[in-house]
């Protein structure tokens, strides 16, 4: 899925690249992804101009006169811009075309696994969405404070890992930032919440906060095309060595999901789990 700094990056592009454009034309390949929760269909949009590309959640919302198309990329989705005419439509499940720039331009939904989901709703009609009520707390928001996260770590049964993926707790973490963020609090991702001294816990805080900053200035910086993932900065995730202390990096399964960690940064918390720093391998 693509992570809250590439979520942005795409937010930020879009809006800068079509806001007050008019949709001219709409295209369907893969109906699946989308749903209206407005009677009608996606030529609701023609002649209306985008006013705002907003994020709420893992959502881009698009908002129109009127309605809001909430797109949620899930595990797999993408946005791209392409000239109306560009024959790459690997994966296209649906396009827009804007015209009113300089030249027309079609914001392209592409996705591999067709398991995003695109909601045309009334302006900010959110509860139509299924599941958006349950939502966890913003990382990226004022209301993200150490407090806050230390009650949230509170009564959890889980490993830490598991914790930080869970999108009712926290919004949102995935693979790529929780083992980074795992690393820079020095914590092994099988570390069972309920281990965390309160000292852990805001060390983990500080490092959300930390990395998901620095995440969202360097792939802002960097400033590739949207559909692009940024990830070659991160430092343990789908690495070799811990750039800190040149151990080598080791993978733990975690509810059936890879986890990059450092034996030695990240020591085991508990009994059962190996500690590769006494095999020697
Ligand atoms: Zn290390």
């Amino acid at each position: 899925m693509p992570e809250l700094p590439e979520l942005l990056h795409a937010q930020a592009k879009l809006r800068g690249r079509l806001r007050g454009l008019h949709v001219r034309r709409e295209r369907v390949k893969e109906p699946v992804v989308l749903r209206f929760c407005v009677p009608g269909n996606l030529s609701l949009l023609l002649g209306r101009a985008l006013q705002d590309v907003m994020r709420k959640s893992h959502f881009l919302a698009f908002r129109f006169e009127g309605l809001d198309l909430a797109v949620n990329p899930m595990l797999a989705g993408r946005f791209r811009l392409a000239a109306p005419g560009d024959k790459d439509e690997r994966s296209l499940s649906f396009a827009l075309e804007f015209e009113g720039g300089a030249e027309p331009v079609e914001l392209r939904y592409v996705d591999d696994k067709d398991m995003g989901k695109a909601y045309l709703i009334a302006t900010d009609d959110w509860r139509a969405i299924p599941g958006m009520q349950t939502g966890g707390v913003d990382i990226l928001s004022t209301g993200f404070t150490a407090e806050r996260f230390v009650s949230l770590l509170k009564h959890r049964r889980d490993q830490v890992r598991v914790f930080l993926l869970d999108k009712k707790a926290l919004d949102s973490l995935g693979n790529a930032y929780a083992d980074e963020v795992l690393f820079e609090a020095g914590i092994h991702p099988k570390t069972w919440c309920r281990q965390l001294s309160r000292d852990d816990a805001l060390r983990l805080h500080a490092a959300i906060l930390k990395v998901m900053t620095e995440a969202v200035q360097e792939v802002a910086r960097r400033d590739e095309p949207i559909e692009v993932k940024v990830r070659d900065f991160l430092k343990v995730r789908r690495k070799d060595t811990c750039p800190r202390c040149g151990s080598k990096l080791r993978i733990a399964g975690v509810h059936g999901m890879d986890s990059y960690f450092c034996p030695n940064c990240q020591p085991e918390t508990r009994s059962g789990l190996v500690d590769w720093r006494r095999t020697g391998k």
